[in-house]
């Protein structure tokens, strides 16, 4: 296949002439970084909710739902900390005059330098054999200096991150001769700050009108509403509140399409446990989460963690679970484990006790909290990116397939009539009555068989069913499987409980 920029571009343009994704209000040239979904993307997303609310929800008793409102009073985002300190360090480059996070390009030069270990290292296992002492010491030379200098990098980074000193990270990018990648130049201007959140009025009259942000994160509707669902829910610690929303950031960079959004979905679970048992449970869902995405059959080569250097200010462990992405690792989900700051922030911005009586204790305390937040349209795009397959087949000709995990493919099955007469379309149809209640079917009956199922591949349909004179002596019809591309007969009665165990969730689920 292309290379990583290649694929990246074939996979945008692919999601668009397919009506996965396309760009927002595209007739006026489009709002950077703002997607709409289409007709096939707006299933693929409602499967991956869907596969992420039964696992958390529907599979834990102890996990129950929300939906909170986009808008929240002021004052919780004083109490969060996101007033003061949801920045992201930026630094601008004087000669392209393009934006960029000091972090990230600092993370880049890192990711490099591990690309340049790992292939010395599969070098020498390729020749391992041939090796000489000399060679080999010479490689293990290369490992490790360039090992230290991402330590030096790593180090130096943290320190300047956590003390904020944003002249220290510039320094460190003008030391490492850091250059855009986009021009080459190395003229940088000095680090700032810059907040993310968006921000609207709310009120009739505008000298009255208060201002308030869109949430920048769906957690603090969980935590504002931790009492309510305590109470009325009669939860026992330990206890989760999920929720599935819109979350709006002003993100600088804006170039990596569905990655990095102003406006996006983020599935998000805080967890509430007993103080002093946090890291058990982070330790939990960090394994819990894993097998979420490790079984939808996404190859585990795809996924790694990655332990933060910097902890956020609400944190005393978190890790991201990265995951390849055409051009490269990048963060996927977020486990956090947030101590109780978030509540103890509320308690004292609201003056409100938000405490749980611990009957076998009896005693109140304020519960700490491991979080799971995961972006529904990263996740979108991990779906999309590892499913974009190009094939050659064995007859010489090729295929764009989108080898989708079956649970999530916007529409399970295509039933296709092999002609439009002798009364094919009408038992085809017949078969679609019988089987629409339980999943998305397609009716297709323009153009050969041939195009058809390519037309199938591309949607990532994963199976077509073929209607054809026989049909309608014995009731059978021929089953195709879109990634084996194999045919079998197989009676109409068995049909549906043949897709069904294949495309149901409950496969992945139990
Ligand atoms: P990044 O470092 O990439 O900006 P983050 O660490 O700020 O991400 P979190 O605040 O932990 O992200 O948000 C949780 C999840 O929400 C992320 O793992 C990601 O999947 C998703 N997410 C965050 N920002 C965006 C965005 N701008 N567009 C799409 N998804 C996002």
């Amino acid at each position: 296949m292309a290379n990583d920029n290649d694929l990246m571009k074939k996979i945008v343009a692919h999601a668009k002439e397919y009506g996965y994704v396309f760009q927002s209000s595209e007739i006026y040239d489009g709002l950077s970084a703002v997607y709409d979904y289409g007709q096939m993307g707006v299933e693929l997303k409602n499967n991956i909710k869907s596969y992420w609310w039964k696992s958390m929800v529907q599979m834990h008793e102890n996990i129950i739902g929300i939906d909170s409102a986009i808008f929240m009073h002021p004052k919780v985002w004083e109490a969060s900390g996101h007033v003061d300190a949801f920045n992201d360090p930026l630094i601008d480059n004087k000669d392209s005059k393009k934006r960029y996070r000091a972090d990230v390009l600092l993370e880049d030069y890192i990711e490099k330098i591990n690309g340049k270990i790992l292939k010395e290292v599969k070098k020498a296992e390729n020749r391992f054999e041939n090796f000489n002492e000399a060679e080999f010491r010479k490689t293990n030379g290369r490992v490790l200096d360039n090992q230290k200098k991402i330590d030096d990098v790593n180090s130096r980074m943290k320190a300047a991150l956590e003390a904020n000193k944003l002249d220290d990270l510039r320094d460190l990018i003008i030391d490492l001769e850091i250059a855009d990648p986009v021009s080459g130049s190395r003229n940088w201007s000095d680090v700032k700050q810059f907040n993310l959140m968006f921000s609207t009025e709310i009120g009739a009259v505008a000298e009255e009108a208060n201002k308030i942000h869109l949430r920048p994160e769906t957690a603090q509707g969980i935590f504002v509403n931790f009492l309510n669902v305590y109470k009325t829910g009669r939860m026992k610690l330990p206890f989760g509140i999920a929720q599935i929303g819109k979350a709006f950031r002003n993100e600088i960079i804006a170039r990596q399409f569905i990655f990095r959004m102003r406006e996006f979905e983020q599935m998000e679970m805080q967890f509430f446990v007993k103080p002093g048992e946090e890291m058990k449970w982070y330790d939990y869902w960090k394994e819990t989460r894993q097998k979420w995405h490790l079984r939808l059959g996404i190859s585990e080569e795809n996924y790694r963690f990655h332990d933060h250097l910097k902890v956020a200010h609400y944190a005393n462990a978190a890790t991201d679970i990265e995951f390849n992405f055409p051009f490269g690792f990048k963060e996927l989900e977020g486990i956090h484990s947030r101590t109780d700051f978030d509540l103890k922030q509320h308690e004292e911005f609201s003056g409100k006790k938000l405490k749980y009586f611990d009957s076998e204790l009896n005693e109140n305390y304020v519960p700490y909290v491991i979080e799971t937040s995961i972006g529904l349209d990263r996740m979108f795009l991990a779906v999309l990116s590892s499913s974009y397959k190009e094939e050659t087949l064995e007859d010489g000709s090729s295929r764009v397939v989108l080898k989708l995990p079956p649970a999530l493919a916007p529409t399970k099955v295509a039933i296709m009539p092999l002609t439009k007469k002798d009364g094919l379309p009408e038992k085809a149809r017949e078969i679609i009555d019988s089987l629409k209640f339980e999943m998305n079917c397609q009716y297709d009956e323009k153009d050969s068989i041939g195009k058809r199922y390519r037309r199938q591949d591309a949607i990532g349909t994963p199976f077509g069913v073929t209607v054809d004179h026989q049909t309608l002596e014995d009731n059978t019809v021929t089953i195709r499987d879109r990634d084996t591309m194999q045919q079998e007969r197989i009676a109409i009665a068995y049909l549906k409980a043949k897709l069904m165990k294949a495309v149901s969730f409950t496969t992945i689920l139990a």
